[in-house]
């Protein structure tokens, strides 16, 4: 048996993972992300040293698009503000093959090897966080277009005009689905005097922000704003579901992410209630819900890093061809 690391570089935090051939995580890890390039390359060495296990190839996941295994941007990490070869560094300190990749790539990925999409080669998968991530799985390999761009599935733009985005751009389905513009249409209306169990709830629990958690019981209760802000939400992602369909006729769409971990099965009706009139060509496609919650990060990445490197040991997937294809 043979060990990969697998790495999610988020925000707020490193999770590392040691991932056998079956895609088990054997052994984990958790480090506050810190400020900078250096410092994050310094912690993920230390991190994986730390490690009982013996990795014999690693993968990382990191925030933001990723060209030839540099970070191009990562508007999420503090101190980052240019780009970082993150491979190549990690690979010179670690002395062992490192692949960087998108991290709602390497989700897909984790997803597609040992989670929800395991049955599929024309697979979406759709992260519903903070913002909306996306990552595709075309024709059985990772598709990751020219500059490292393709899978931006929270930018597409669903209304011209329309809210404003987190990137700067308007009417992007991250503007009405991803929890921080979510929250902001709350804020609004609150401020203008609508009544809400969101924010009464928020307060009770001392928190700062409305939790998936408290999505869930103010829905459940049927609060009206917030069944108005998610109706809106599950509009938006399934016209830019039927949209990405018509564009490349996937046969799976993994949802996951927080708030489709609270909702599961009944969030991902309504989403494919909503993407149906957008659909052009019928046909037998699964929505479904993601399986691996936090881990899909990790397992992805230590499957990349198992794929790309020829390490690691016997890829289970190796057999289609899928290894050789990925590369
Ligand atoms: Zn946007």
């Amino acid at each position: 048996m043979s060990i990969a690391v697998g790495v999610d570089l988020g925000g707020t935090n490193i999770d590392m993972a040691a991932v056998d051939d079956d895609h088990r995580v054997v052994e984990r890890a958790r480090l506050p992300t810190p400020e900078g390039p250096d410092a994050v390359i310094e912690a993920i060495v230390g991190g994986v040293r730390a490690l009982k296990s013996e990795a014999s190839a690693v993968g990382v996941g990191a925030p933001g698009p990723v060209h030839q295994g540099i970070l191009v941007t990562a508007p999420n990490l503090v101190g980052v503000t240019r780009p970082v070869p993150l491979a190549e560094r990690l690979s010179e300190a670690l002395t062992l093959p490192v692949v960087a990749e998108n991290d709602a790539n390497a989700g897909v990925i984790g997803e597609w090897v040992a989670g929800a999409g395991r049955d599929s080669n024309h697979l979406m998968g759709v992260w519903l966080g903070t913002g909306v991530g996306g990552g595709l799985v075309l024709e059985g390999r990772l598709f990751r277009g020219a500059f490292g761009g393709a899978g931006e599935f929270g930018h597409m733009c669903i209304r011209q005009g329309g809210a404003l985005c987190g990137c700067g751009r308007r009417g992007c389905i991250e503007a009405y689905a991803g929890r921080a513009s979510m929250e902001r249409f709350v804020e609004t209306a609150v401020a203008s005097g609508r009544h809400t169990l969101l924010t009464e709830l928020r307060a009770g629990k001392g928190r700062h922000r409305i939790t998936s958690g408290i999505w869930a019981r103010a829905l459940e209760q049927g609060d009206e704003l917030a069944t108005a802000v998610l109706d809106e939400a599950v509009a938006a992602l399934g016209a830019g579901i039927g949209a990405a369909i018509n564009l490349l006729d996937l046969d799976h769409i993994v949802i996951g992410g927080g708030l489709a971990e609270k909702l599961g099965r009944d969030l991902v009706e309504r989403v494919e209630r909503a993407t149906k009139p957008f659909v052009l060509v019928r046909g037998d496609r699964e929505f479904v819900v993601a399986d691996l919650g936090d881990d899909a990060g990790v397992v992805g990445a230590a499957s990349l890093a198992r794929a790309t490197t020829g390490r690691g040991g016997p890829h289970p997937r190796a057999d289609d061809g899928w290894a050789a294809r990925l590369g």
